[in-house]
């Protein structure tokens, strides 16, 4: 299945006309917090499987926001591709670099991406992002796929002389307003029979800049699952960012950054596309 943040209500996307949860369900379901999807997710899947849908809006017009706008959590792995480990010359850590993308960041798959004043060291990094279904500690690897509620794109766009000159932190290069594009959808796992092994890109202005799979992965997703609910609780709606594969731009020579009317398009198979132009702050 395939949820959409549609003008913020909850939307069942199926062959591009958006169903209205709320009526669906002939309930009251308000889209957050997601434990209110959770709660319902029987129904849903059921009226899903019965395909009695009625009442839709077609895709291209409604104005899709993030499926998951204010989880209480957005973590990020660092340096977690061979390729990307590779270009930027970091090591590979037994324990990957896990930093935090303010929520405050999030922002809608179509949406514009303000780059900031100052160094104009802007970066893309297209990343598959899980979305957890279960409150969870200690989860191991094994049960780890059962406790997602699926995944999304993301664009974990990154002003890199904040994230690595100004900061020995990553979280603030990281965390700009609208630095944290996702969607399109919220893909539920059924449709991905192999999240492990999806083909991942990143264009800017058409030009293919990421090309690579989520096997190049060093940590896969259900080892993150593993690390991170071993130190905290995780809960519906957590979104975790798995890291980003070789081609950014900070990694070429000449380094390239974005500019303001560029249009980063971040695909994954199976998943979907975010299309975001870049515009200059006031
Ligand atoms: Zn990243």
């Amino acid at each position: 299945m395939r949820f959409v943040n549609a003008g913020g209500r909850a939307g069942l996307l199926v062959d591009d006309m958006v169903y209205d949860v709320n009526e669906l369900s002939g309930d009251a379901i308000p889209y957050w917090p997601m434990e209110a999807l959770v709660a319902h997710w029987e129904a849903i899947v059921n009226l899903h499987e019965v395909g009695a849908f009625t009442g839709g809006t077609p895709l291209d017009q409604v104005h899709l926001g993030p499926p998951v706008p204010r989880p209480s959590s957005v973590f990020a792995i660092g340096v977690n591709y061979r390729g990307h480990a590779a270009e930027t010359g970091a090591d590979i850590r037994p324990i990957p670099a896990v930093f935090t993308k303010f929520p405050s960041s999030i922002n809608g798959p179509y949406d514009d991406v303000v780059l900031p004043r100052g160094e104009g060291t802007t970066d893309w990094e297209a990343e598959l992002a899980f979305v957890m279904g279960d409150t969870g500690r200690n989860i191991g690897a094994k049960q780890a796929l059962g406790a997602l509620r699926g995944f999304m794109c993301a664009q974990d766009i990154s002003e890199r002389f904040v994230q690595m000159a100004a900061s020995r932190q990553f979280s603030l290069g990281k965390s700009y307003d609208t630095f944290c594009p996702l969607g399109p959808a919220l893909v539920t796992l059924d449709e991905l029979p192999d999240p492990l092994s999806l083909r991942i890109s990143c264009r800017v202005n058409g030009e293919v800049m990421q090309d690579s799979s989520t096997s190049d992965m060093v940590v896969d997703v259900p080892h993150l699952v593993e690390l991170l609910s071993s130190v905290m609780t995780l809960r519906p709606g957590d979104v975790c960012l798995t890291g980003t594969p070789a081609g950014v731009g900070v990694a070429r020579r000449p380094p390239v950054f974005l500019k303001p009317g560029d249009v980063v398009e971040t695909e994954i198979e199976g998943v979907g596309v975010l299309r975001n132009r870049c515009v200059a702050e006031d």
